[in-house]
């Protein structure tokens, strides 16, 4: 097995099992309060379809030691940390959040 160089890679069936939950439940956006309307949990989750679901992390990955975690994979994998939003929400916020590397984070969209 190879360590991906992202954490967040790593905890791929906790990330599933959340995102189930989350359709279960219906859950709104966390970040536009459904402002865009409700998240379209059946859709692919990528930049193609800007009202899938993303898991958000409230405490950036990249900052987990101002938080009082013990590693980047404790703050990634931490699911008090995580709430739904739309993946353009999502988006959006780490390109706020992480300027340095939004432009890796949100791959080659042109958001
Ligand atoms: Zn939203």
């Amino acid at each position: 097995m190879t360590r991906g160089p992202d954490p967040r890679q790593r905890n791929g069936n906790a990330r599933r099992k959340a995102a189930k939950r989350y359709a279960a439940m219906g859950a709104p956006c966390a970040l536009c309060g459904g402002r865009r309307g409700p998240i379209d949990y059946a859709a692919p989750r990528n930049h193609l379809f800007p009202l899938s679901l993303a898991i958000d992390e409230r405490i950036p990955v990249s900052r987990w030691s101002e938080f009082g975690y013990d590693s980047p994979e404790d703050c990634a994998t931490d699911v008090s940390n995580w709430q739904p939003a739309h993946w353009i929400c999502n988006a959006i916020a780490s390109d706020k959040r992480k300027p340095v590397h939004a432009a890796r984070d949100v791959g080659s969209g042109t958001f």
